[in-house]
């Protein structure tokens, strides 16, 4: 037999009924209470001290609570662990209510449309998503419920749209139930809060949203996640902007782990901002700004219009330092109008975010000034964009005192001189004392009686008091007796009451009013939330540019050329992040040159050298340029990249148990069957993480694919030496080296990037660099010189099939890995004989170029002691 319970559990309960997957704060007095699960859940993860109710009866109920005023941050810590929690308030004063007080849930918060953002989270997006498939096609739309951002797109696999989710960094998805497993699973890892929404709603609000959707999967997807909302969130949506579709691949593709590798937004070992590109180009003013500079780098452009369209901003801003300065300044006094309009729609704005408005919008047209003295065509489309609203403006400055109170019921609000009936008011209130000594002297003057006095008391209010001696001097018709005292009498008068009332009615009415005003003034306002949303997004640009444009001045970016073939060339390129961590240390810069004909670099060098130092910041480079930013270098020539893929660094997917090699291989597969000729590659060490002959043997294969099949540009860097002897077979691959030499013994790192493969790889040195045993290091040397013998000895026994090797190549294009034909040995070229030859050569080499006849003897002398030193 089901328990009885008390009424209290039974509306909880009746409410806990209908929000069965949220934590229920369920409003008593100054405290929200949890019950049954959700208190034994809820001490645990709050850190409360779980109490009971009705402890003495046989089935206590477990309880736990917060103080009301500290909820949000309760609320905050449930939700930053992936739940929800309903707030369940108390709809009536309780003191009043006959019977049960009434309750109801007035916020259902959910990670995904946590709003009152602030500090560091104001900076960045909150996106809610919904999903839904349909015949293998996934519809995805997302909004950030704080900006109004409403957005769909389609993905024809499952990588796609959970590449999307992490580049949104979603916490929150809505789906109909609907989803393949391998999307929950994702989830599920990633701590992706799934919510059901299955009913769609036919609101008007829902089909205004969707009605510049051509495709109906997506009109669906959108319909879901206002649906959602509309069930969810019971405030008004009125800011919500209309859907609007984007095509993913109208961008630059990075997949989440290349944008991990490459540290665009977040520090791979402190998990923070700093050391990353995001944290290096924002010195947006706004935090509008910094969300939209995060948006581009995570959407980097690939039209070239589009791109030099920001870029030639960028120029213009650069150029002029003044009005650059004057424009950062404007815009330092810009709040977060997107947040703001959000604010307003939901009727939760006060007097002081009115006055930020207002003060915001009065520095547009000194910003608009500013661009137009700029006197430029680029900026011609933005200027018009910069819409003042000066209506608004100048009704909140008619309006609203400077300095309002946090409160909008108490009054205080609203200017003097804006409303006549207010005035009256605040006249009656101000005035009253002064009216009231002017009624004293009159009716002194009319009665004649001197000592007459007007007083006051809670009781009776205002009145006239007149001592006893002085009664007969009264006038009878005008006077009524209110009370009566030993020596004296007080008495009203119609003109007393009448304005006894107006002065204690004053206030209260005064306030109600201004309440009202301020109401209407919300919502004008509200009426042009959609204006004030293209002012906000025209700011956040110019925000954005302008920042782009510090940047480039400060660190001395360059324009890049952008092509839309296939020549990359820079000079001097540097890495802008590790560049500003130098601080007083000299960043080595160093070229890029890959024209139309070369596709690979194979970069050898010791560890330590600069190796995916020197691939980053190609990676980075290009990722600045297609932002529209200027890039580090003395000059660039880019093309326009399509994809970026990379495999940097070796961090183990520790959570799906995936061995380095494991994800090595997948990563690398991911780039060899996504690239195309258009994409850009960086392969650092790749098979590495398996034994020296199959690594090598993977590694060569794969290099072999690129160069026949892939044609991206791909920069590959290696300790296999043995592979830098393909730039004999492959013509669109070169070596490049950096350099390092050899001081007393001890290894220097010069950092520079030649043509040409390295000598050696210093393995050992390095080893050394890191304070190993001396004896140990003897020993490795020791090993190392037994190692190369035996080399040459394999070497030269296996030399006979050499033919046969280049046989069997020639035969099969693309050339098969020479290791499945031939076994392993054949993949190396006999070392020591190959160095010996080389220097050989580079020294005949240097005779022929030899200018005799512009040389002394003594300086021919020093070069033949020269080539005999090396020789030796
Ligand atoms: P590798 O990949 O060859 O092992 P890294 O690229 O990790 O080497 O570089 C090692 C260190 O060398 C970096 O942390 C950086 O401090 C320094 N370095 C790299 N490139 C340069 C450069 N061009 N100029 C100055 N220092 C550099």
């Amino acid at each position: 037999m089901a328990k009885k319970l008390t009424p209290m559990m039974e509306q909880y309960q009746k409410v806990k009924d209908q929000y069965p997957d949220a934590f229920l704060f369920y409003r008593l007095g100054d405290f929200y209470e949890l019950f049954n699960d959700d208190a034994v859940k809820g001490a645990q993860l709050l850190e409360l001290t779980l109490t009971t109710r009705n402890h003495s009866a046989k089935n206590p109920i477990p309880m736990c609570g917060v103080p009301h005023r500290a909820v949000d941050s309760y609320v905050d810590i449930l939700i930053d662990k992936g739940y929800k929690v309903a707030i369940c308030e108390q709809m009536e004063d309780p003191k009043k209510a006959k019977g049960m007080v009434k309750r109801a849930v007035t916020r259902l918060v959910t990670p995904g449309t946590q709003m009152d953002l602030n500090g560091d989270q104001a900076r960045n997006n909150n996106y809610l998503t919904a999903i839904s498939e349909k015949s293998g096609l996934f519809n995805l739309a997302y909004t950030d419920l704080s900006t109004g951002e409403l957005k769909t797109t389609t993905f024809d696999s499952v990588n796609g749209v959970l590449n999307e989710l992490i580049n949104l960094q979603s916490k929150e998805v809505v789906s109909a139930g609907d989803l393949p497993d391998e999307l929950l699973t994702a989830f599920k890892k990633r701590h992706i809060l799934l919510s059901k929404q299955e009913k769609i709603l036919k609101q008007a609000e829902i089909s205004y949203l969707t009605q510049d959707l051509e495709d109906d999967g997506q009109k669906y997807v959108v319909s879901l996640l206002v649906s959602y909302l509309l069930t969810t969130q019971k405030r008004s949506l009125a800011h919500m902007q209309r859907a609007i579709y984007y095509r993913a691949n109208a961008f630059m593709k990075i997949d989440h782990y290349s944008k991990t590798n490459l540290e665009l937004m977040t520090n791979m070992r402190s998990g923070k901002r700093q050391g990353t590109l995001s944290w290096l180009l924002d010195e947006t003013k706004t935090a509008m700004g910094s969300r939209l500079l995060k948006q581009w780098i995570d959407r980097p452009l690939i039209d070239p219009q589009a791109i030099a369209e920001r870029q030639d901003k960028v120029e213009e801003l650069l150029n002029h330092y003044f009005e650059r300065s004057n424009i950062q300044q404007e815009l330092i006094k810009v709040y977060d109008l997107e947040r703001l309009a959000g604010r307003v729609a939901y009727g939760s704005v006060n007097g002081r975010d009115l006055i930020q408005l207002k003060t915001s919008l009065q520095q547009v047209p000194k910003i608009k000034y500013v661009l137009e003295t700029l006197d430029s065509p680029v900026f011609e489309n933005l200027t018009t964009r910069l819409d003042p609203l000066s209506d608004i403006a100048g009704l909140i400055d008619q309006a609203i005192v400077e300095e309002p109170p946090i409160a909008v019921t108490d009054g205080g609000v609203i200017k003097d001189g804006y409303n006549d009936q207010l005035d009256k008011y605040r006249d009656a209130m101000n005035n009253g004392k002064q009216w009231i000594a002017d009624l004293q002297t009159q009716e002194r003057q009319v009665t004649g009686i001197n000592n007459l006095k007007i007083g006051y008391n809670h009781v009776f209010g205002y009145y006239i008091e007149v001592s006893k001696v002085n009664l007969d001097k009264i006038p009878r018709d005008r006077y009524e007796r209110k009370q009566t005292l030993v020596n004296a009498e007080r008495f009203s008068t119609p003109e007393l009451k009448e304005k006894e009332a107006l002065i204690l009615g004053a206030q209260e009415k005064s306030v109600a009013l201004e309440y009202d005003l301020f109401v209407k003034i919300r919502e004008q306002v509200k009426g042009q939330i959609k204006r004030l949303q293209k002012l906000a997004k025209a700011l956040s640009e110019l925000d954005v540019l302008q920042s782009f444009a510090v940047v480039s001045e400060d660190y001395h970016f360059v324009r890049p050329q952008m092509n839309t073939g296939h020549n990359l060339q820079i000079k001097d390129g540097r890495h802008p992040v590790v560049e500003k961590f130098m601080g007083h240390q000299e960043y080595v810069p160093n070229d890029v040159k890959m024209g139309d004909n070369t596709d690979i670099l194979l970069i050898t060098g010791p560890n330590m050298s600069g190796k995916s130092t020197y691939m980053r910041q190609l990676a980075l480079t290009a990722v600045m340029a297609q932002i529209g930013c200027f890039v580090p270098a003395s000059r660039a020539e880019l093309p326009i990249f399509d994809q970026i893929f990379t495999r940097i660094g070796a961090a183990d997917d520790l959570i799906s148990g995936e061995s380095t090699f494991m994800v090595e291989m997948m990563e690398a597969n991911n780039a060899l069957s996504h690239a195309t000729d258009r994409s850009l590659i960086l392969f650092d060490e790749i098979g590495r993480g398996t034994a020296t002959y199959d690594g090598m043997a993977l590694a060569q294969a794969i290099i072999e694919y690129l160069h026949e099949h892939v044609r991206a540009k791909t920069l590959f860097s290696t300790h296999y030496h043995e592979l830098t002897s393909l730039e004999k077979t492959l013509p669109r691959l070169k070596n490049v080296h950096v350099g390092a030499t050899e001081k007393n013994g001890e290894l220097v790192f010069l950092h520079k990037v030649s043509a040409g493969p390295a000598d050696k790889s210093y393995g050992i040195h390095v080893a050394k660099l890191a304070g190993m045993p001396t004896t140990l290091l003897n020993r490795a040397d020791e090993i190392l010189k037994g190692l190369e013998h035996q080399d040459v000895q394999l070497t030269v026994k296996k030399a006979d099939h050499k033919d046969q090797v280049k046989e069997a190549q020639s035969q099969e294009k693309p050339a098969a890995p020479a290791v499945e034909a031939n076994g392993q040995l054949e993949l190396f070229q006999p070392q020591p004989s190959r160095k010996s030859t080389s220097k050989g050569q580079k020294i005949l080499h240097q005779l022929k170029e030899l200018n005799l006849m512009g040389m002394t003897p003594m300086e021919v002398m020093n070069q033949l002691y020269e080539w005999q030193q090396k020789l030796k």
